[in-house]
């Protein structure tokens, strides 16, 4: 078996990060070499997460962990205010990033990619690592070419703040390529109580449920001529999200650029 891919995980003590921590330590492919966090420092990164002591304590210095443990790559789920300069870094001292961190923007995006390319070395920024959401969307954008009656209902907890989701935007934007805009239902149709129809989007509706409990669904329906199609993903919790991130830390290895969006990765 070839060498283990060394890993620093950044926001290593958070809710994603420790299931990242996990994945590393549970994966004979990837070898844990820094755990690094604002808070915890000293903590065992094995212990913090459930698992024996790996042996790693948790440190506060990205640039510092950096050059100690020289990471083939660096895996960021922190927060949008850090996540851009943590990524310069990485790539500055030549360490892969992997970002799970949300919030770039497309400047952004462009000055990290051409640094990569300077420094001949991958890297990848994706918003969402979820296999399942990926073929959702895109199985949703090959069907409403075939069922352009649609309507998507997305659910979330009860504590999120905007409406509708993302991925709920991205799906409706994806769906708008393949379809023709179409103003679905009865045109007299009125409200009766305002909102009841959802989110207008290219003359289909779009509906947010907000309940405590939830963690992500999302279900597409088409209406067909006798028929009807759903299209369902369901997250029950964020380790769903770790069998992407581990495609992406081994992609990252091997074409230098920087990809954005882990749907690339997804033939
Ligand atoms: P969280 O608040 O639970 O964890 C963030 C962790 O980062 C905390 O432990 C915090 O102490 C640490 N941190 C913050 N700034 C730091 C810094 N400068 N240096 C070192 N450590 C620092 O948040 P979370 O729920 O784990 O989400 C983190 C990010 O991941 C968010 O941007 C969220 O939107 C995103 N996210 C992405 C995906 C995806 O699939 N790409 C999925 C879920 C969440």
């Amino acid at each position: 078996m070839s060498e283990p891919i060394k890993v620093a995980v950044v926001g290593a003590a958070g809710r994603m990060g420790r299931e990242v921590v996990k994945l590393v330590l549970q994966d004979e492919e990837l070898q844990l070499v820094a755990a690094v966090n604002r808070t915890h420092a000293g903590s065992d990164a094995g212990l913090l997460v459930g698992l024996p002591e790996a042996g790693i304590a948790i440190v506060e210095d990205v640039e510092q962990a950096l050059l100690d443990s020289r990471p083939d790559v660096m895996v960021d789920f922190t927060g949008p205010r850090f996540a851009y300069a943590h990524t310069a870094l990485a790539i500055k001292h030549g360490v892969r990033p992997v970002i799970g961190t949300t919030g770039f923007t497309s400047e952004q995006i462009d000055e990290l990619d051409k640094q990569c390319r300077e420094q001949h070395i991958g890297g990848l920024i994706a918003p969402n690592f979820s296999i399942g959401v990926i073929l959702m969307m895109r199985f949703a954008a090959q069907a409403a070419k075939y069922y352009p009656h649609l309507e998507i209902i997305e659910y979330h907890g009860d504590q999120k703040l905007d409406a509708p989701s993302g991925t709920a935007i991205k799906t409706a934007e994806l769906i708008a390529e393949q379809r023709q805009e179409l103003r679905q239902g009865n045109p007299e149709e009125e409200e009766l109580l305002e909102g009841s129809r959802g989110g207008y989007y290219q003359g289909f509706r779009i509906h947010s449920v907000r309940l405590p409990g939830v963690f992500a669904q999302q279900e597409v329906i088409f209406g067909g001529f006798g028929e009807s199609l759903k299209i369902r993903q369901d997250s029950y919790e964020r380790a769903s999200y770790m069998p992407g991130v581990k495609i992406g830390i081994q992609k990252v290895m091997e074409q230098p650029g920087l990809v954005y969006g882990f749907e690339h990765y997804i033939d």
